[in-house]
């Protein structure tokens, strides 16, 4: 029986969809500023397992992700790019895209973007102003906490402890709120914003973060939903407020299962920009990693375990995956007889489920395949294994690799000739001498690129 760890009961649960053979997931996304990093992907490879997983077990999933595209963060990231906050965020929106593909990650089905949902939030907002748990103050609007008993039952805190000052965010425009713990649902227009605003019925501004996953979630998935993810941090008060938010103007019960994955460290120590160990995917691929062994790192650690993340751990995750490549084009060559492989196969398939039923246990999963790798290694070096039974061997690796996805070729790494090229035309462009720039723009064409030129430099497309 599936079981899964469900932060709102702080307990391992039977895992119950809500329609028969059916889930509906919500995943946080990403905000759309800059390239994320690999501990966001730590979090998208658990999404993407627990998802594989649930496909696995027979499940219809229906996954949403949300793009943030408007905030704090990407209004300022555009200003300073002197770009449009359009334009700005559809470069992180394309770099995302292009780093769930190369990690293997299957796309969700829906990933709405804020910006488009403005509508949503609006009328969701508005029922909550009509509900009485959202006020008016100077423009903005937020939601208030004291309506609301239920605040804090996601992140097990005693909200009444956070009194004023308490939470240590006072931000200068919201000394207007009834009480320091009230957060914004919609954000007045400030000259700050400069062109960034909505003009609806609210008035002038825009929406808050906590407000668009709510309506956005509810959008696609119902008012009431299976499974809602996030990393540790997103605990509180992000999914608190969501709580907050939807109960409040449903009245139903949000979502029945909460699971959220640890963060991950760079050698035992938070990443970070000033202690120089902050990797973006594309810092990983520049020193020869390649994706599989990237995604094997991030997910074979269990999801509520902290990873370490170190270039040694990356190397190993590397072999491993090797070890399964070579252990599939080894069974091609199986012409043996002698080793009855059916219990084998049986047993590690049992052990496979019964530890991916059991919250989602990865490593003991892998242990069971490796070990099953180890067993058929010796029957074939042995000359035991035959062609047959190579090839039921090879059908279950490939039901494990639905859920792993570490089998599929990687795509052929860009040549260093094509990198050469791209490095002269960009050396032509900044000369002005744009005949020559075109000229090797040519050449690329003829080798199956395409270069595209964006404000972080060329991006390679494959023809
Ligand atoms: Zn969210």
């Amino acid at each position: 029986m599936l079981r899964f760890f469900n932060t709102l009961t702080r307990q391992k649960e039977v895992f119950r969809a809500i329609e028969p053979g059916k889930v509906r997931m919500y995943t946080c996304g990403p905000t759309v500023y800059d390239a994320p990093h690999i501990g966001n992907y730590r979090a998208y490879t658990f999404e993407d397992l627990l998802r594989r997983y649930l496909k696995y077990r027979g499940y219809a999933v229906t996954q949403v992700m949300n793009l943030t595209d408007v905030d704090d963060k990407t209004i300022r990231g555009a200003q300073r790019a002197g770009l449009s906050l359009q334009a700005y965020t559809a470069i992180y929106k394309r770099i995302f895209f292009e780093d769930l593909r190369t990690l293997n990650i299957e796309p969700a089905e829906y990933y709405p973007a804020a910006t488009e949902h403005i509508p949503d939030m609006v009328a969701l907002i508005k029922r909550l102003l009509e509900r009485g748990y959202a006020y008016r103050a100077d423009g903005s609007i937020y939601f208030r906490i004291s309506r609301f008993p239920d605040y804090g039952k996601l992140s097990h805190l005693d909200v009444r402890g956070l009194q004023s000052g308490a939470s240590g965010r006072i931000d200068s425009d919201e000394y207007s709120k009834e009480d320091v713990r009230d957060f914004a649902l919609w954000k007045a227009w400030t000259p700050e914003d400069g062109d960034v605003y909505w003009d609806t019925e609210l008035g002038r501004g825009r929406p808050g973060w906590h407000i668009e996953c709510s309506a956005m979630s509810m959008k696609y998935l119902g008012p009431h939903f299976d499974i809602h993810t996030g990393g540790e941090d997103n605990i509180f008060p992000h999914h608190e407020n969501e709580i907050a938010q939807s109960e409040a103007a449903t009245g139903m019960p949000f979502v029945n299962y909460w699971l959220h994955c640890r963060h991950l460290l760079v050698n035992n120590q938070k990443m970070s920009k000033s202690l120089g160990n902050f990797y973006t995917l594309r810092d990983l691929l520049d020193k020869g990693f390649k994706p599989k062994g990237i995604r094997y790192a991030l997910l074979s650690t269990h999801y509520r375990q902290p990873v370490n993340f170190t270039l040694e751990g990356l190397r190993a995750a590397e072999s491993a995956v090797q070890r399964l490549l070579d252990f599939m084009a080894n069974l091609q060559t199986a012409r043996g007889s002698g080793f009855d492989v059916e219990p084998l196969l049986q047993q590690t398939q049992a052990r496979f489920e019964a530890a991916m039923d059991d919250d989602l246990n990865i490593s003991a999963a892998l242990g069971a395949i490796f070990e099953m790798v180890r067993e058929v290694n010796r029957a074939l070096a042995q000359g035991q294994l035959s062609a047959a039974d190579a090839q039921q061997v090879a059908a279950l690796m490939q039901r494990f690799d639905t859920v792993l996805g570490l089998l599929t070729p990687e795509e052929a790494p860009v040549s260093d000739t094509v990198r050469a090229l791209v490095r002269e035309r960009q050396a032509a462009r900044q000369a002005r001498d744009f005949a020559r720039a075109d000229a090797l723009r040519e050449r690329l064409r003829e080798l199956g690129y395409l270069v595209e030129d964006t404000p972080q430099g060329p991006r390679l497309k494959r023809l």
